[in-house]
């Protein structure tokens, strides 16, 4: 939970299980995320599933769009059950979601929630008793939905009907808003219609997401407005590299400081080659930065400037960084709390010092002109001050030392 002295107050919701996890109510805002390996290949499917867990993702979503993705997905949660990983997976359900979930009951059975897109269960009639079909196998195997809405495929019959309401209105409001209205309403009435079939208040969980910052915080102002379902959170089709991640938070951050937002999700185009486990990584810091969660300590790096006499401060900044996120798997069962520790690497005195005192531990390597030496402060106190080629080894076992006496 947050150590922020900054408490945000959050948006009252009620909670929602899915497998060990809750969503919404007191739990902290959740980080998930999605894989983009093709379902029906189990194997990688489930190496992928292992690494967004591994890397911090409490909830994975993968598609279940064929036949053959339906039936891979006991043999996916088989595999992460043998590798000792308990994350739950979402399905995500578009167009043939209730023949899938009727066909393959494992596959209903090992999911530990199902996705359903009001836009894509089906169209004209159909729609209805699909949308009713898979409803109805949420209640039988006792699963939690989210009925997650996108303007990329939004209820075109909806929007068609709220578009004509507004023609007829004295003073009609403008496409955009009728379109965001659209989003809020079809979330808002699949839900009530999930209800009315037999699915528990609390077995629900909303998103509506769109790919505008400004349009994405209008939508869930609203739907958070009129109703207490938990939501989930994310800008789609975020895009790539820091776009994305900008967008992503931008958005993101308006509404969790309002206490909007119960699970995230970071919609990032990986660039060729990059991890997918970069979305869960982002999302973590969205989330700490913010002082909502701790993931893992955290390094505080001056910018480097003129004063900066070589990138061996950037070297250890990043050296530091990587050590502290690759200890986080053990020293996160061996140390309770050290993921919100904080460490400074700084430039020159100007600022370390003072930087230093504020974090956990801190170092300041030497500017130009300065002393080739780097004092180093812990708990506010400077205690040693290093030189020569074996500072970074040596800081890195103050970092060690004082890990083991504090969270120990
Ligand atoms: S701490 Fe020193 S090196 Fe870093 S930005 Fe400030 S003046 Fe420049």
């Amino acid at each position: 939970m947050s150590h922020s002295p900054f408490p945000v107050p959050r948006r009252h919701s009620v909670p929602v299980h899915i497998g060990q996890h809750t969503v919404g109510g007191d739990a902290p805002v959740l980080v998930q995320s999605m894989t983009n390996t093709d379902t029906a290949d189990a194997v990688r499917t489930a190496i992928q599933c292992a690494q967004l867990a591994r890397a911090g993702s409490e909830l994975v979503r993968i598609t279940v769009n064929t036949e053959e993705a339906a039936a891979a997905v006991a043999e996916i949660r088989a595999r992460l059950d043998d590798m000792g990983l308990d994350v739950p997976l979402v399905g995500d359900f578009h167009f043939n979601g209730h023949k899938l979930l009727a066909r393959y009951p494992e596959c209903a059975r090992a999911l530990a929630k199902y996705r359903i897109n009001p836009g894509n269960v089906g169209r004209g009639r159909k729609k209805d008793d699909q949308f009713a079909t898979i409803v109805g196998l949420a209640i039988e195997h006792d699963k939690p939905v989210r009925i997650g809405v996108n303007w990329g495929s939004l209820d075109q019959a909806l929007v068609v009907r709220m578009m004509d309401a507004n023609a007829r209105l004295a003073e009609p409001l403008d496409a955009a808003a009728v379109t965001r209205e659209a989003l809020v309403v079809s979330a808002l009435e699949s839900a009530a219609r999930a209800e009315e079939l037999g699915l528990a208040h609390d077995r629900i969980v909303l998103s509506a997401k769109v790919s505008g910052v400004q349009e994405l915080i209008a939508v869930y102002r609203a739907l958070a407005a009129r109703c207490d379902y938990p939501l989930h959170l994310g800008l789609t089709e975020a895009g790539m590299g820091s776009k994305g991640i900008v967008a992503s938070t931008a958005a993101l951050a308006v509404l969790l400081q309002e206490g909007i937002g119960d699970t995230i999700r970071i919609s990032l185009t990986p660039e060729p080659g990059a991890p997918r486990e970069k979305e869960v990584l982002v999302a973590q810091e969205i989330l700490q930065t913010m002082g909502l969660r701790s993931f893992t300590p955290m390094v505080i790096a001056c910018p480097g400037c003129g004063r900066t006499t070589s990138d061996y401060f950037q070297r250890l900044a990043q050296e530091i960084q990587t050590y502290l996120r690759e200890q986080m798997p053990v020293w996160g069962r061996q140390y309770p709390g050290v993921e919100a520790m904080t460490v400074a690497v700084m430039g020159c005195v100007v600022n370390g010092p003072g930087e230093s005192k504020m974090a956990n531990i801190g170092i300041s390597l030497p500017g130009s002109g300065e002393e080739p030496v780097a004092p180093v402060y812990v708990d506010g106190q400077k205690t040693v001050t290093l030189k020569g080629e074996t500072i970074a080894a040596e800081f890195q076992a103050i970092v060690d030392a004082y890990v083991r006496s504090h969270y120990g």
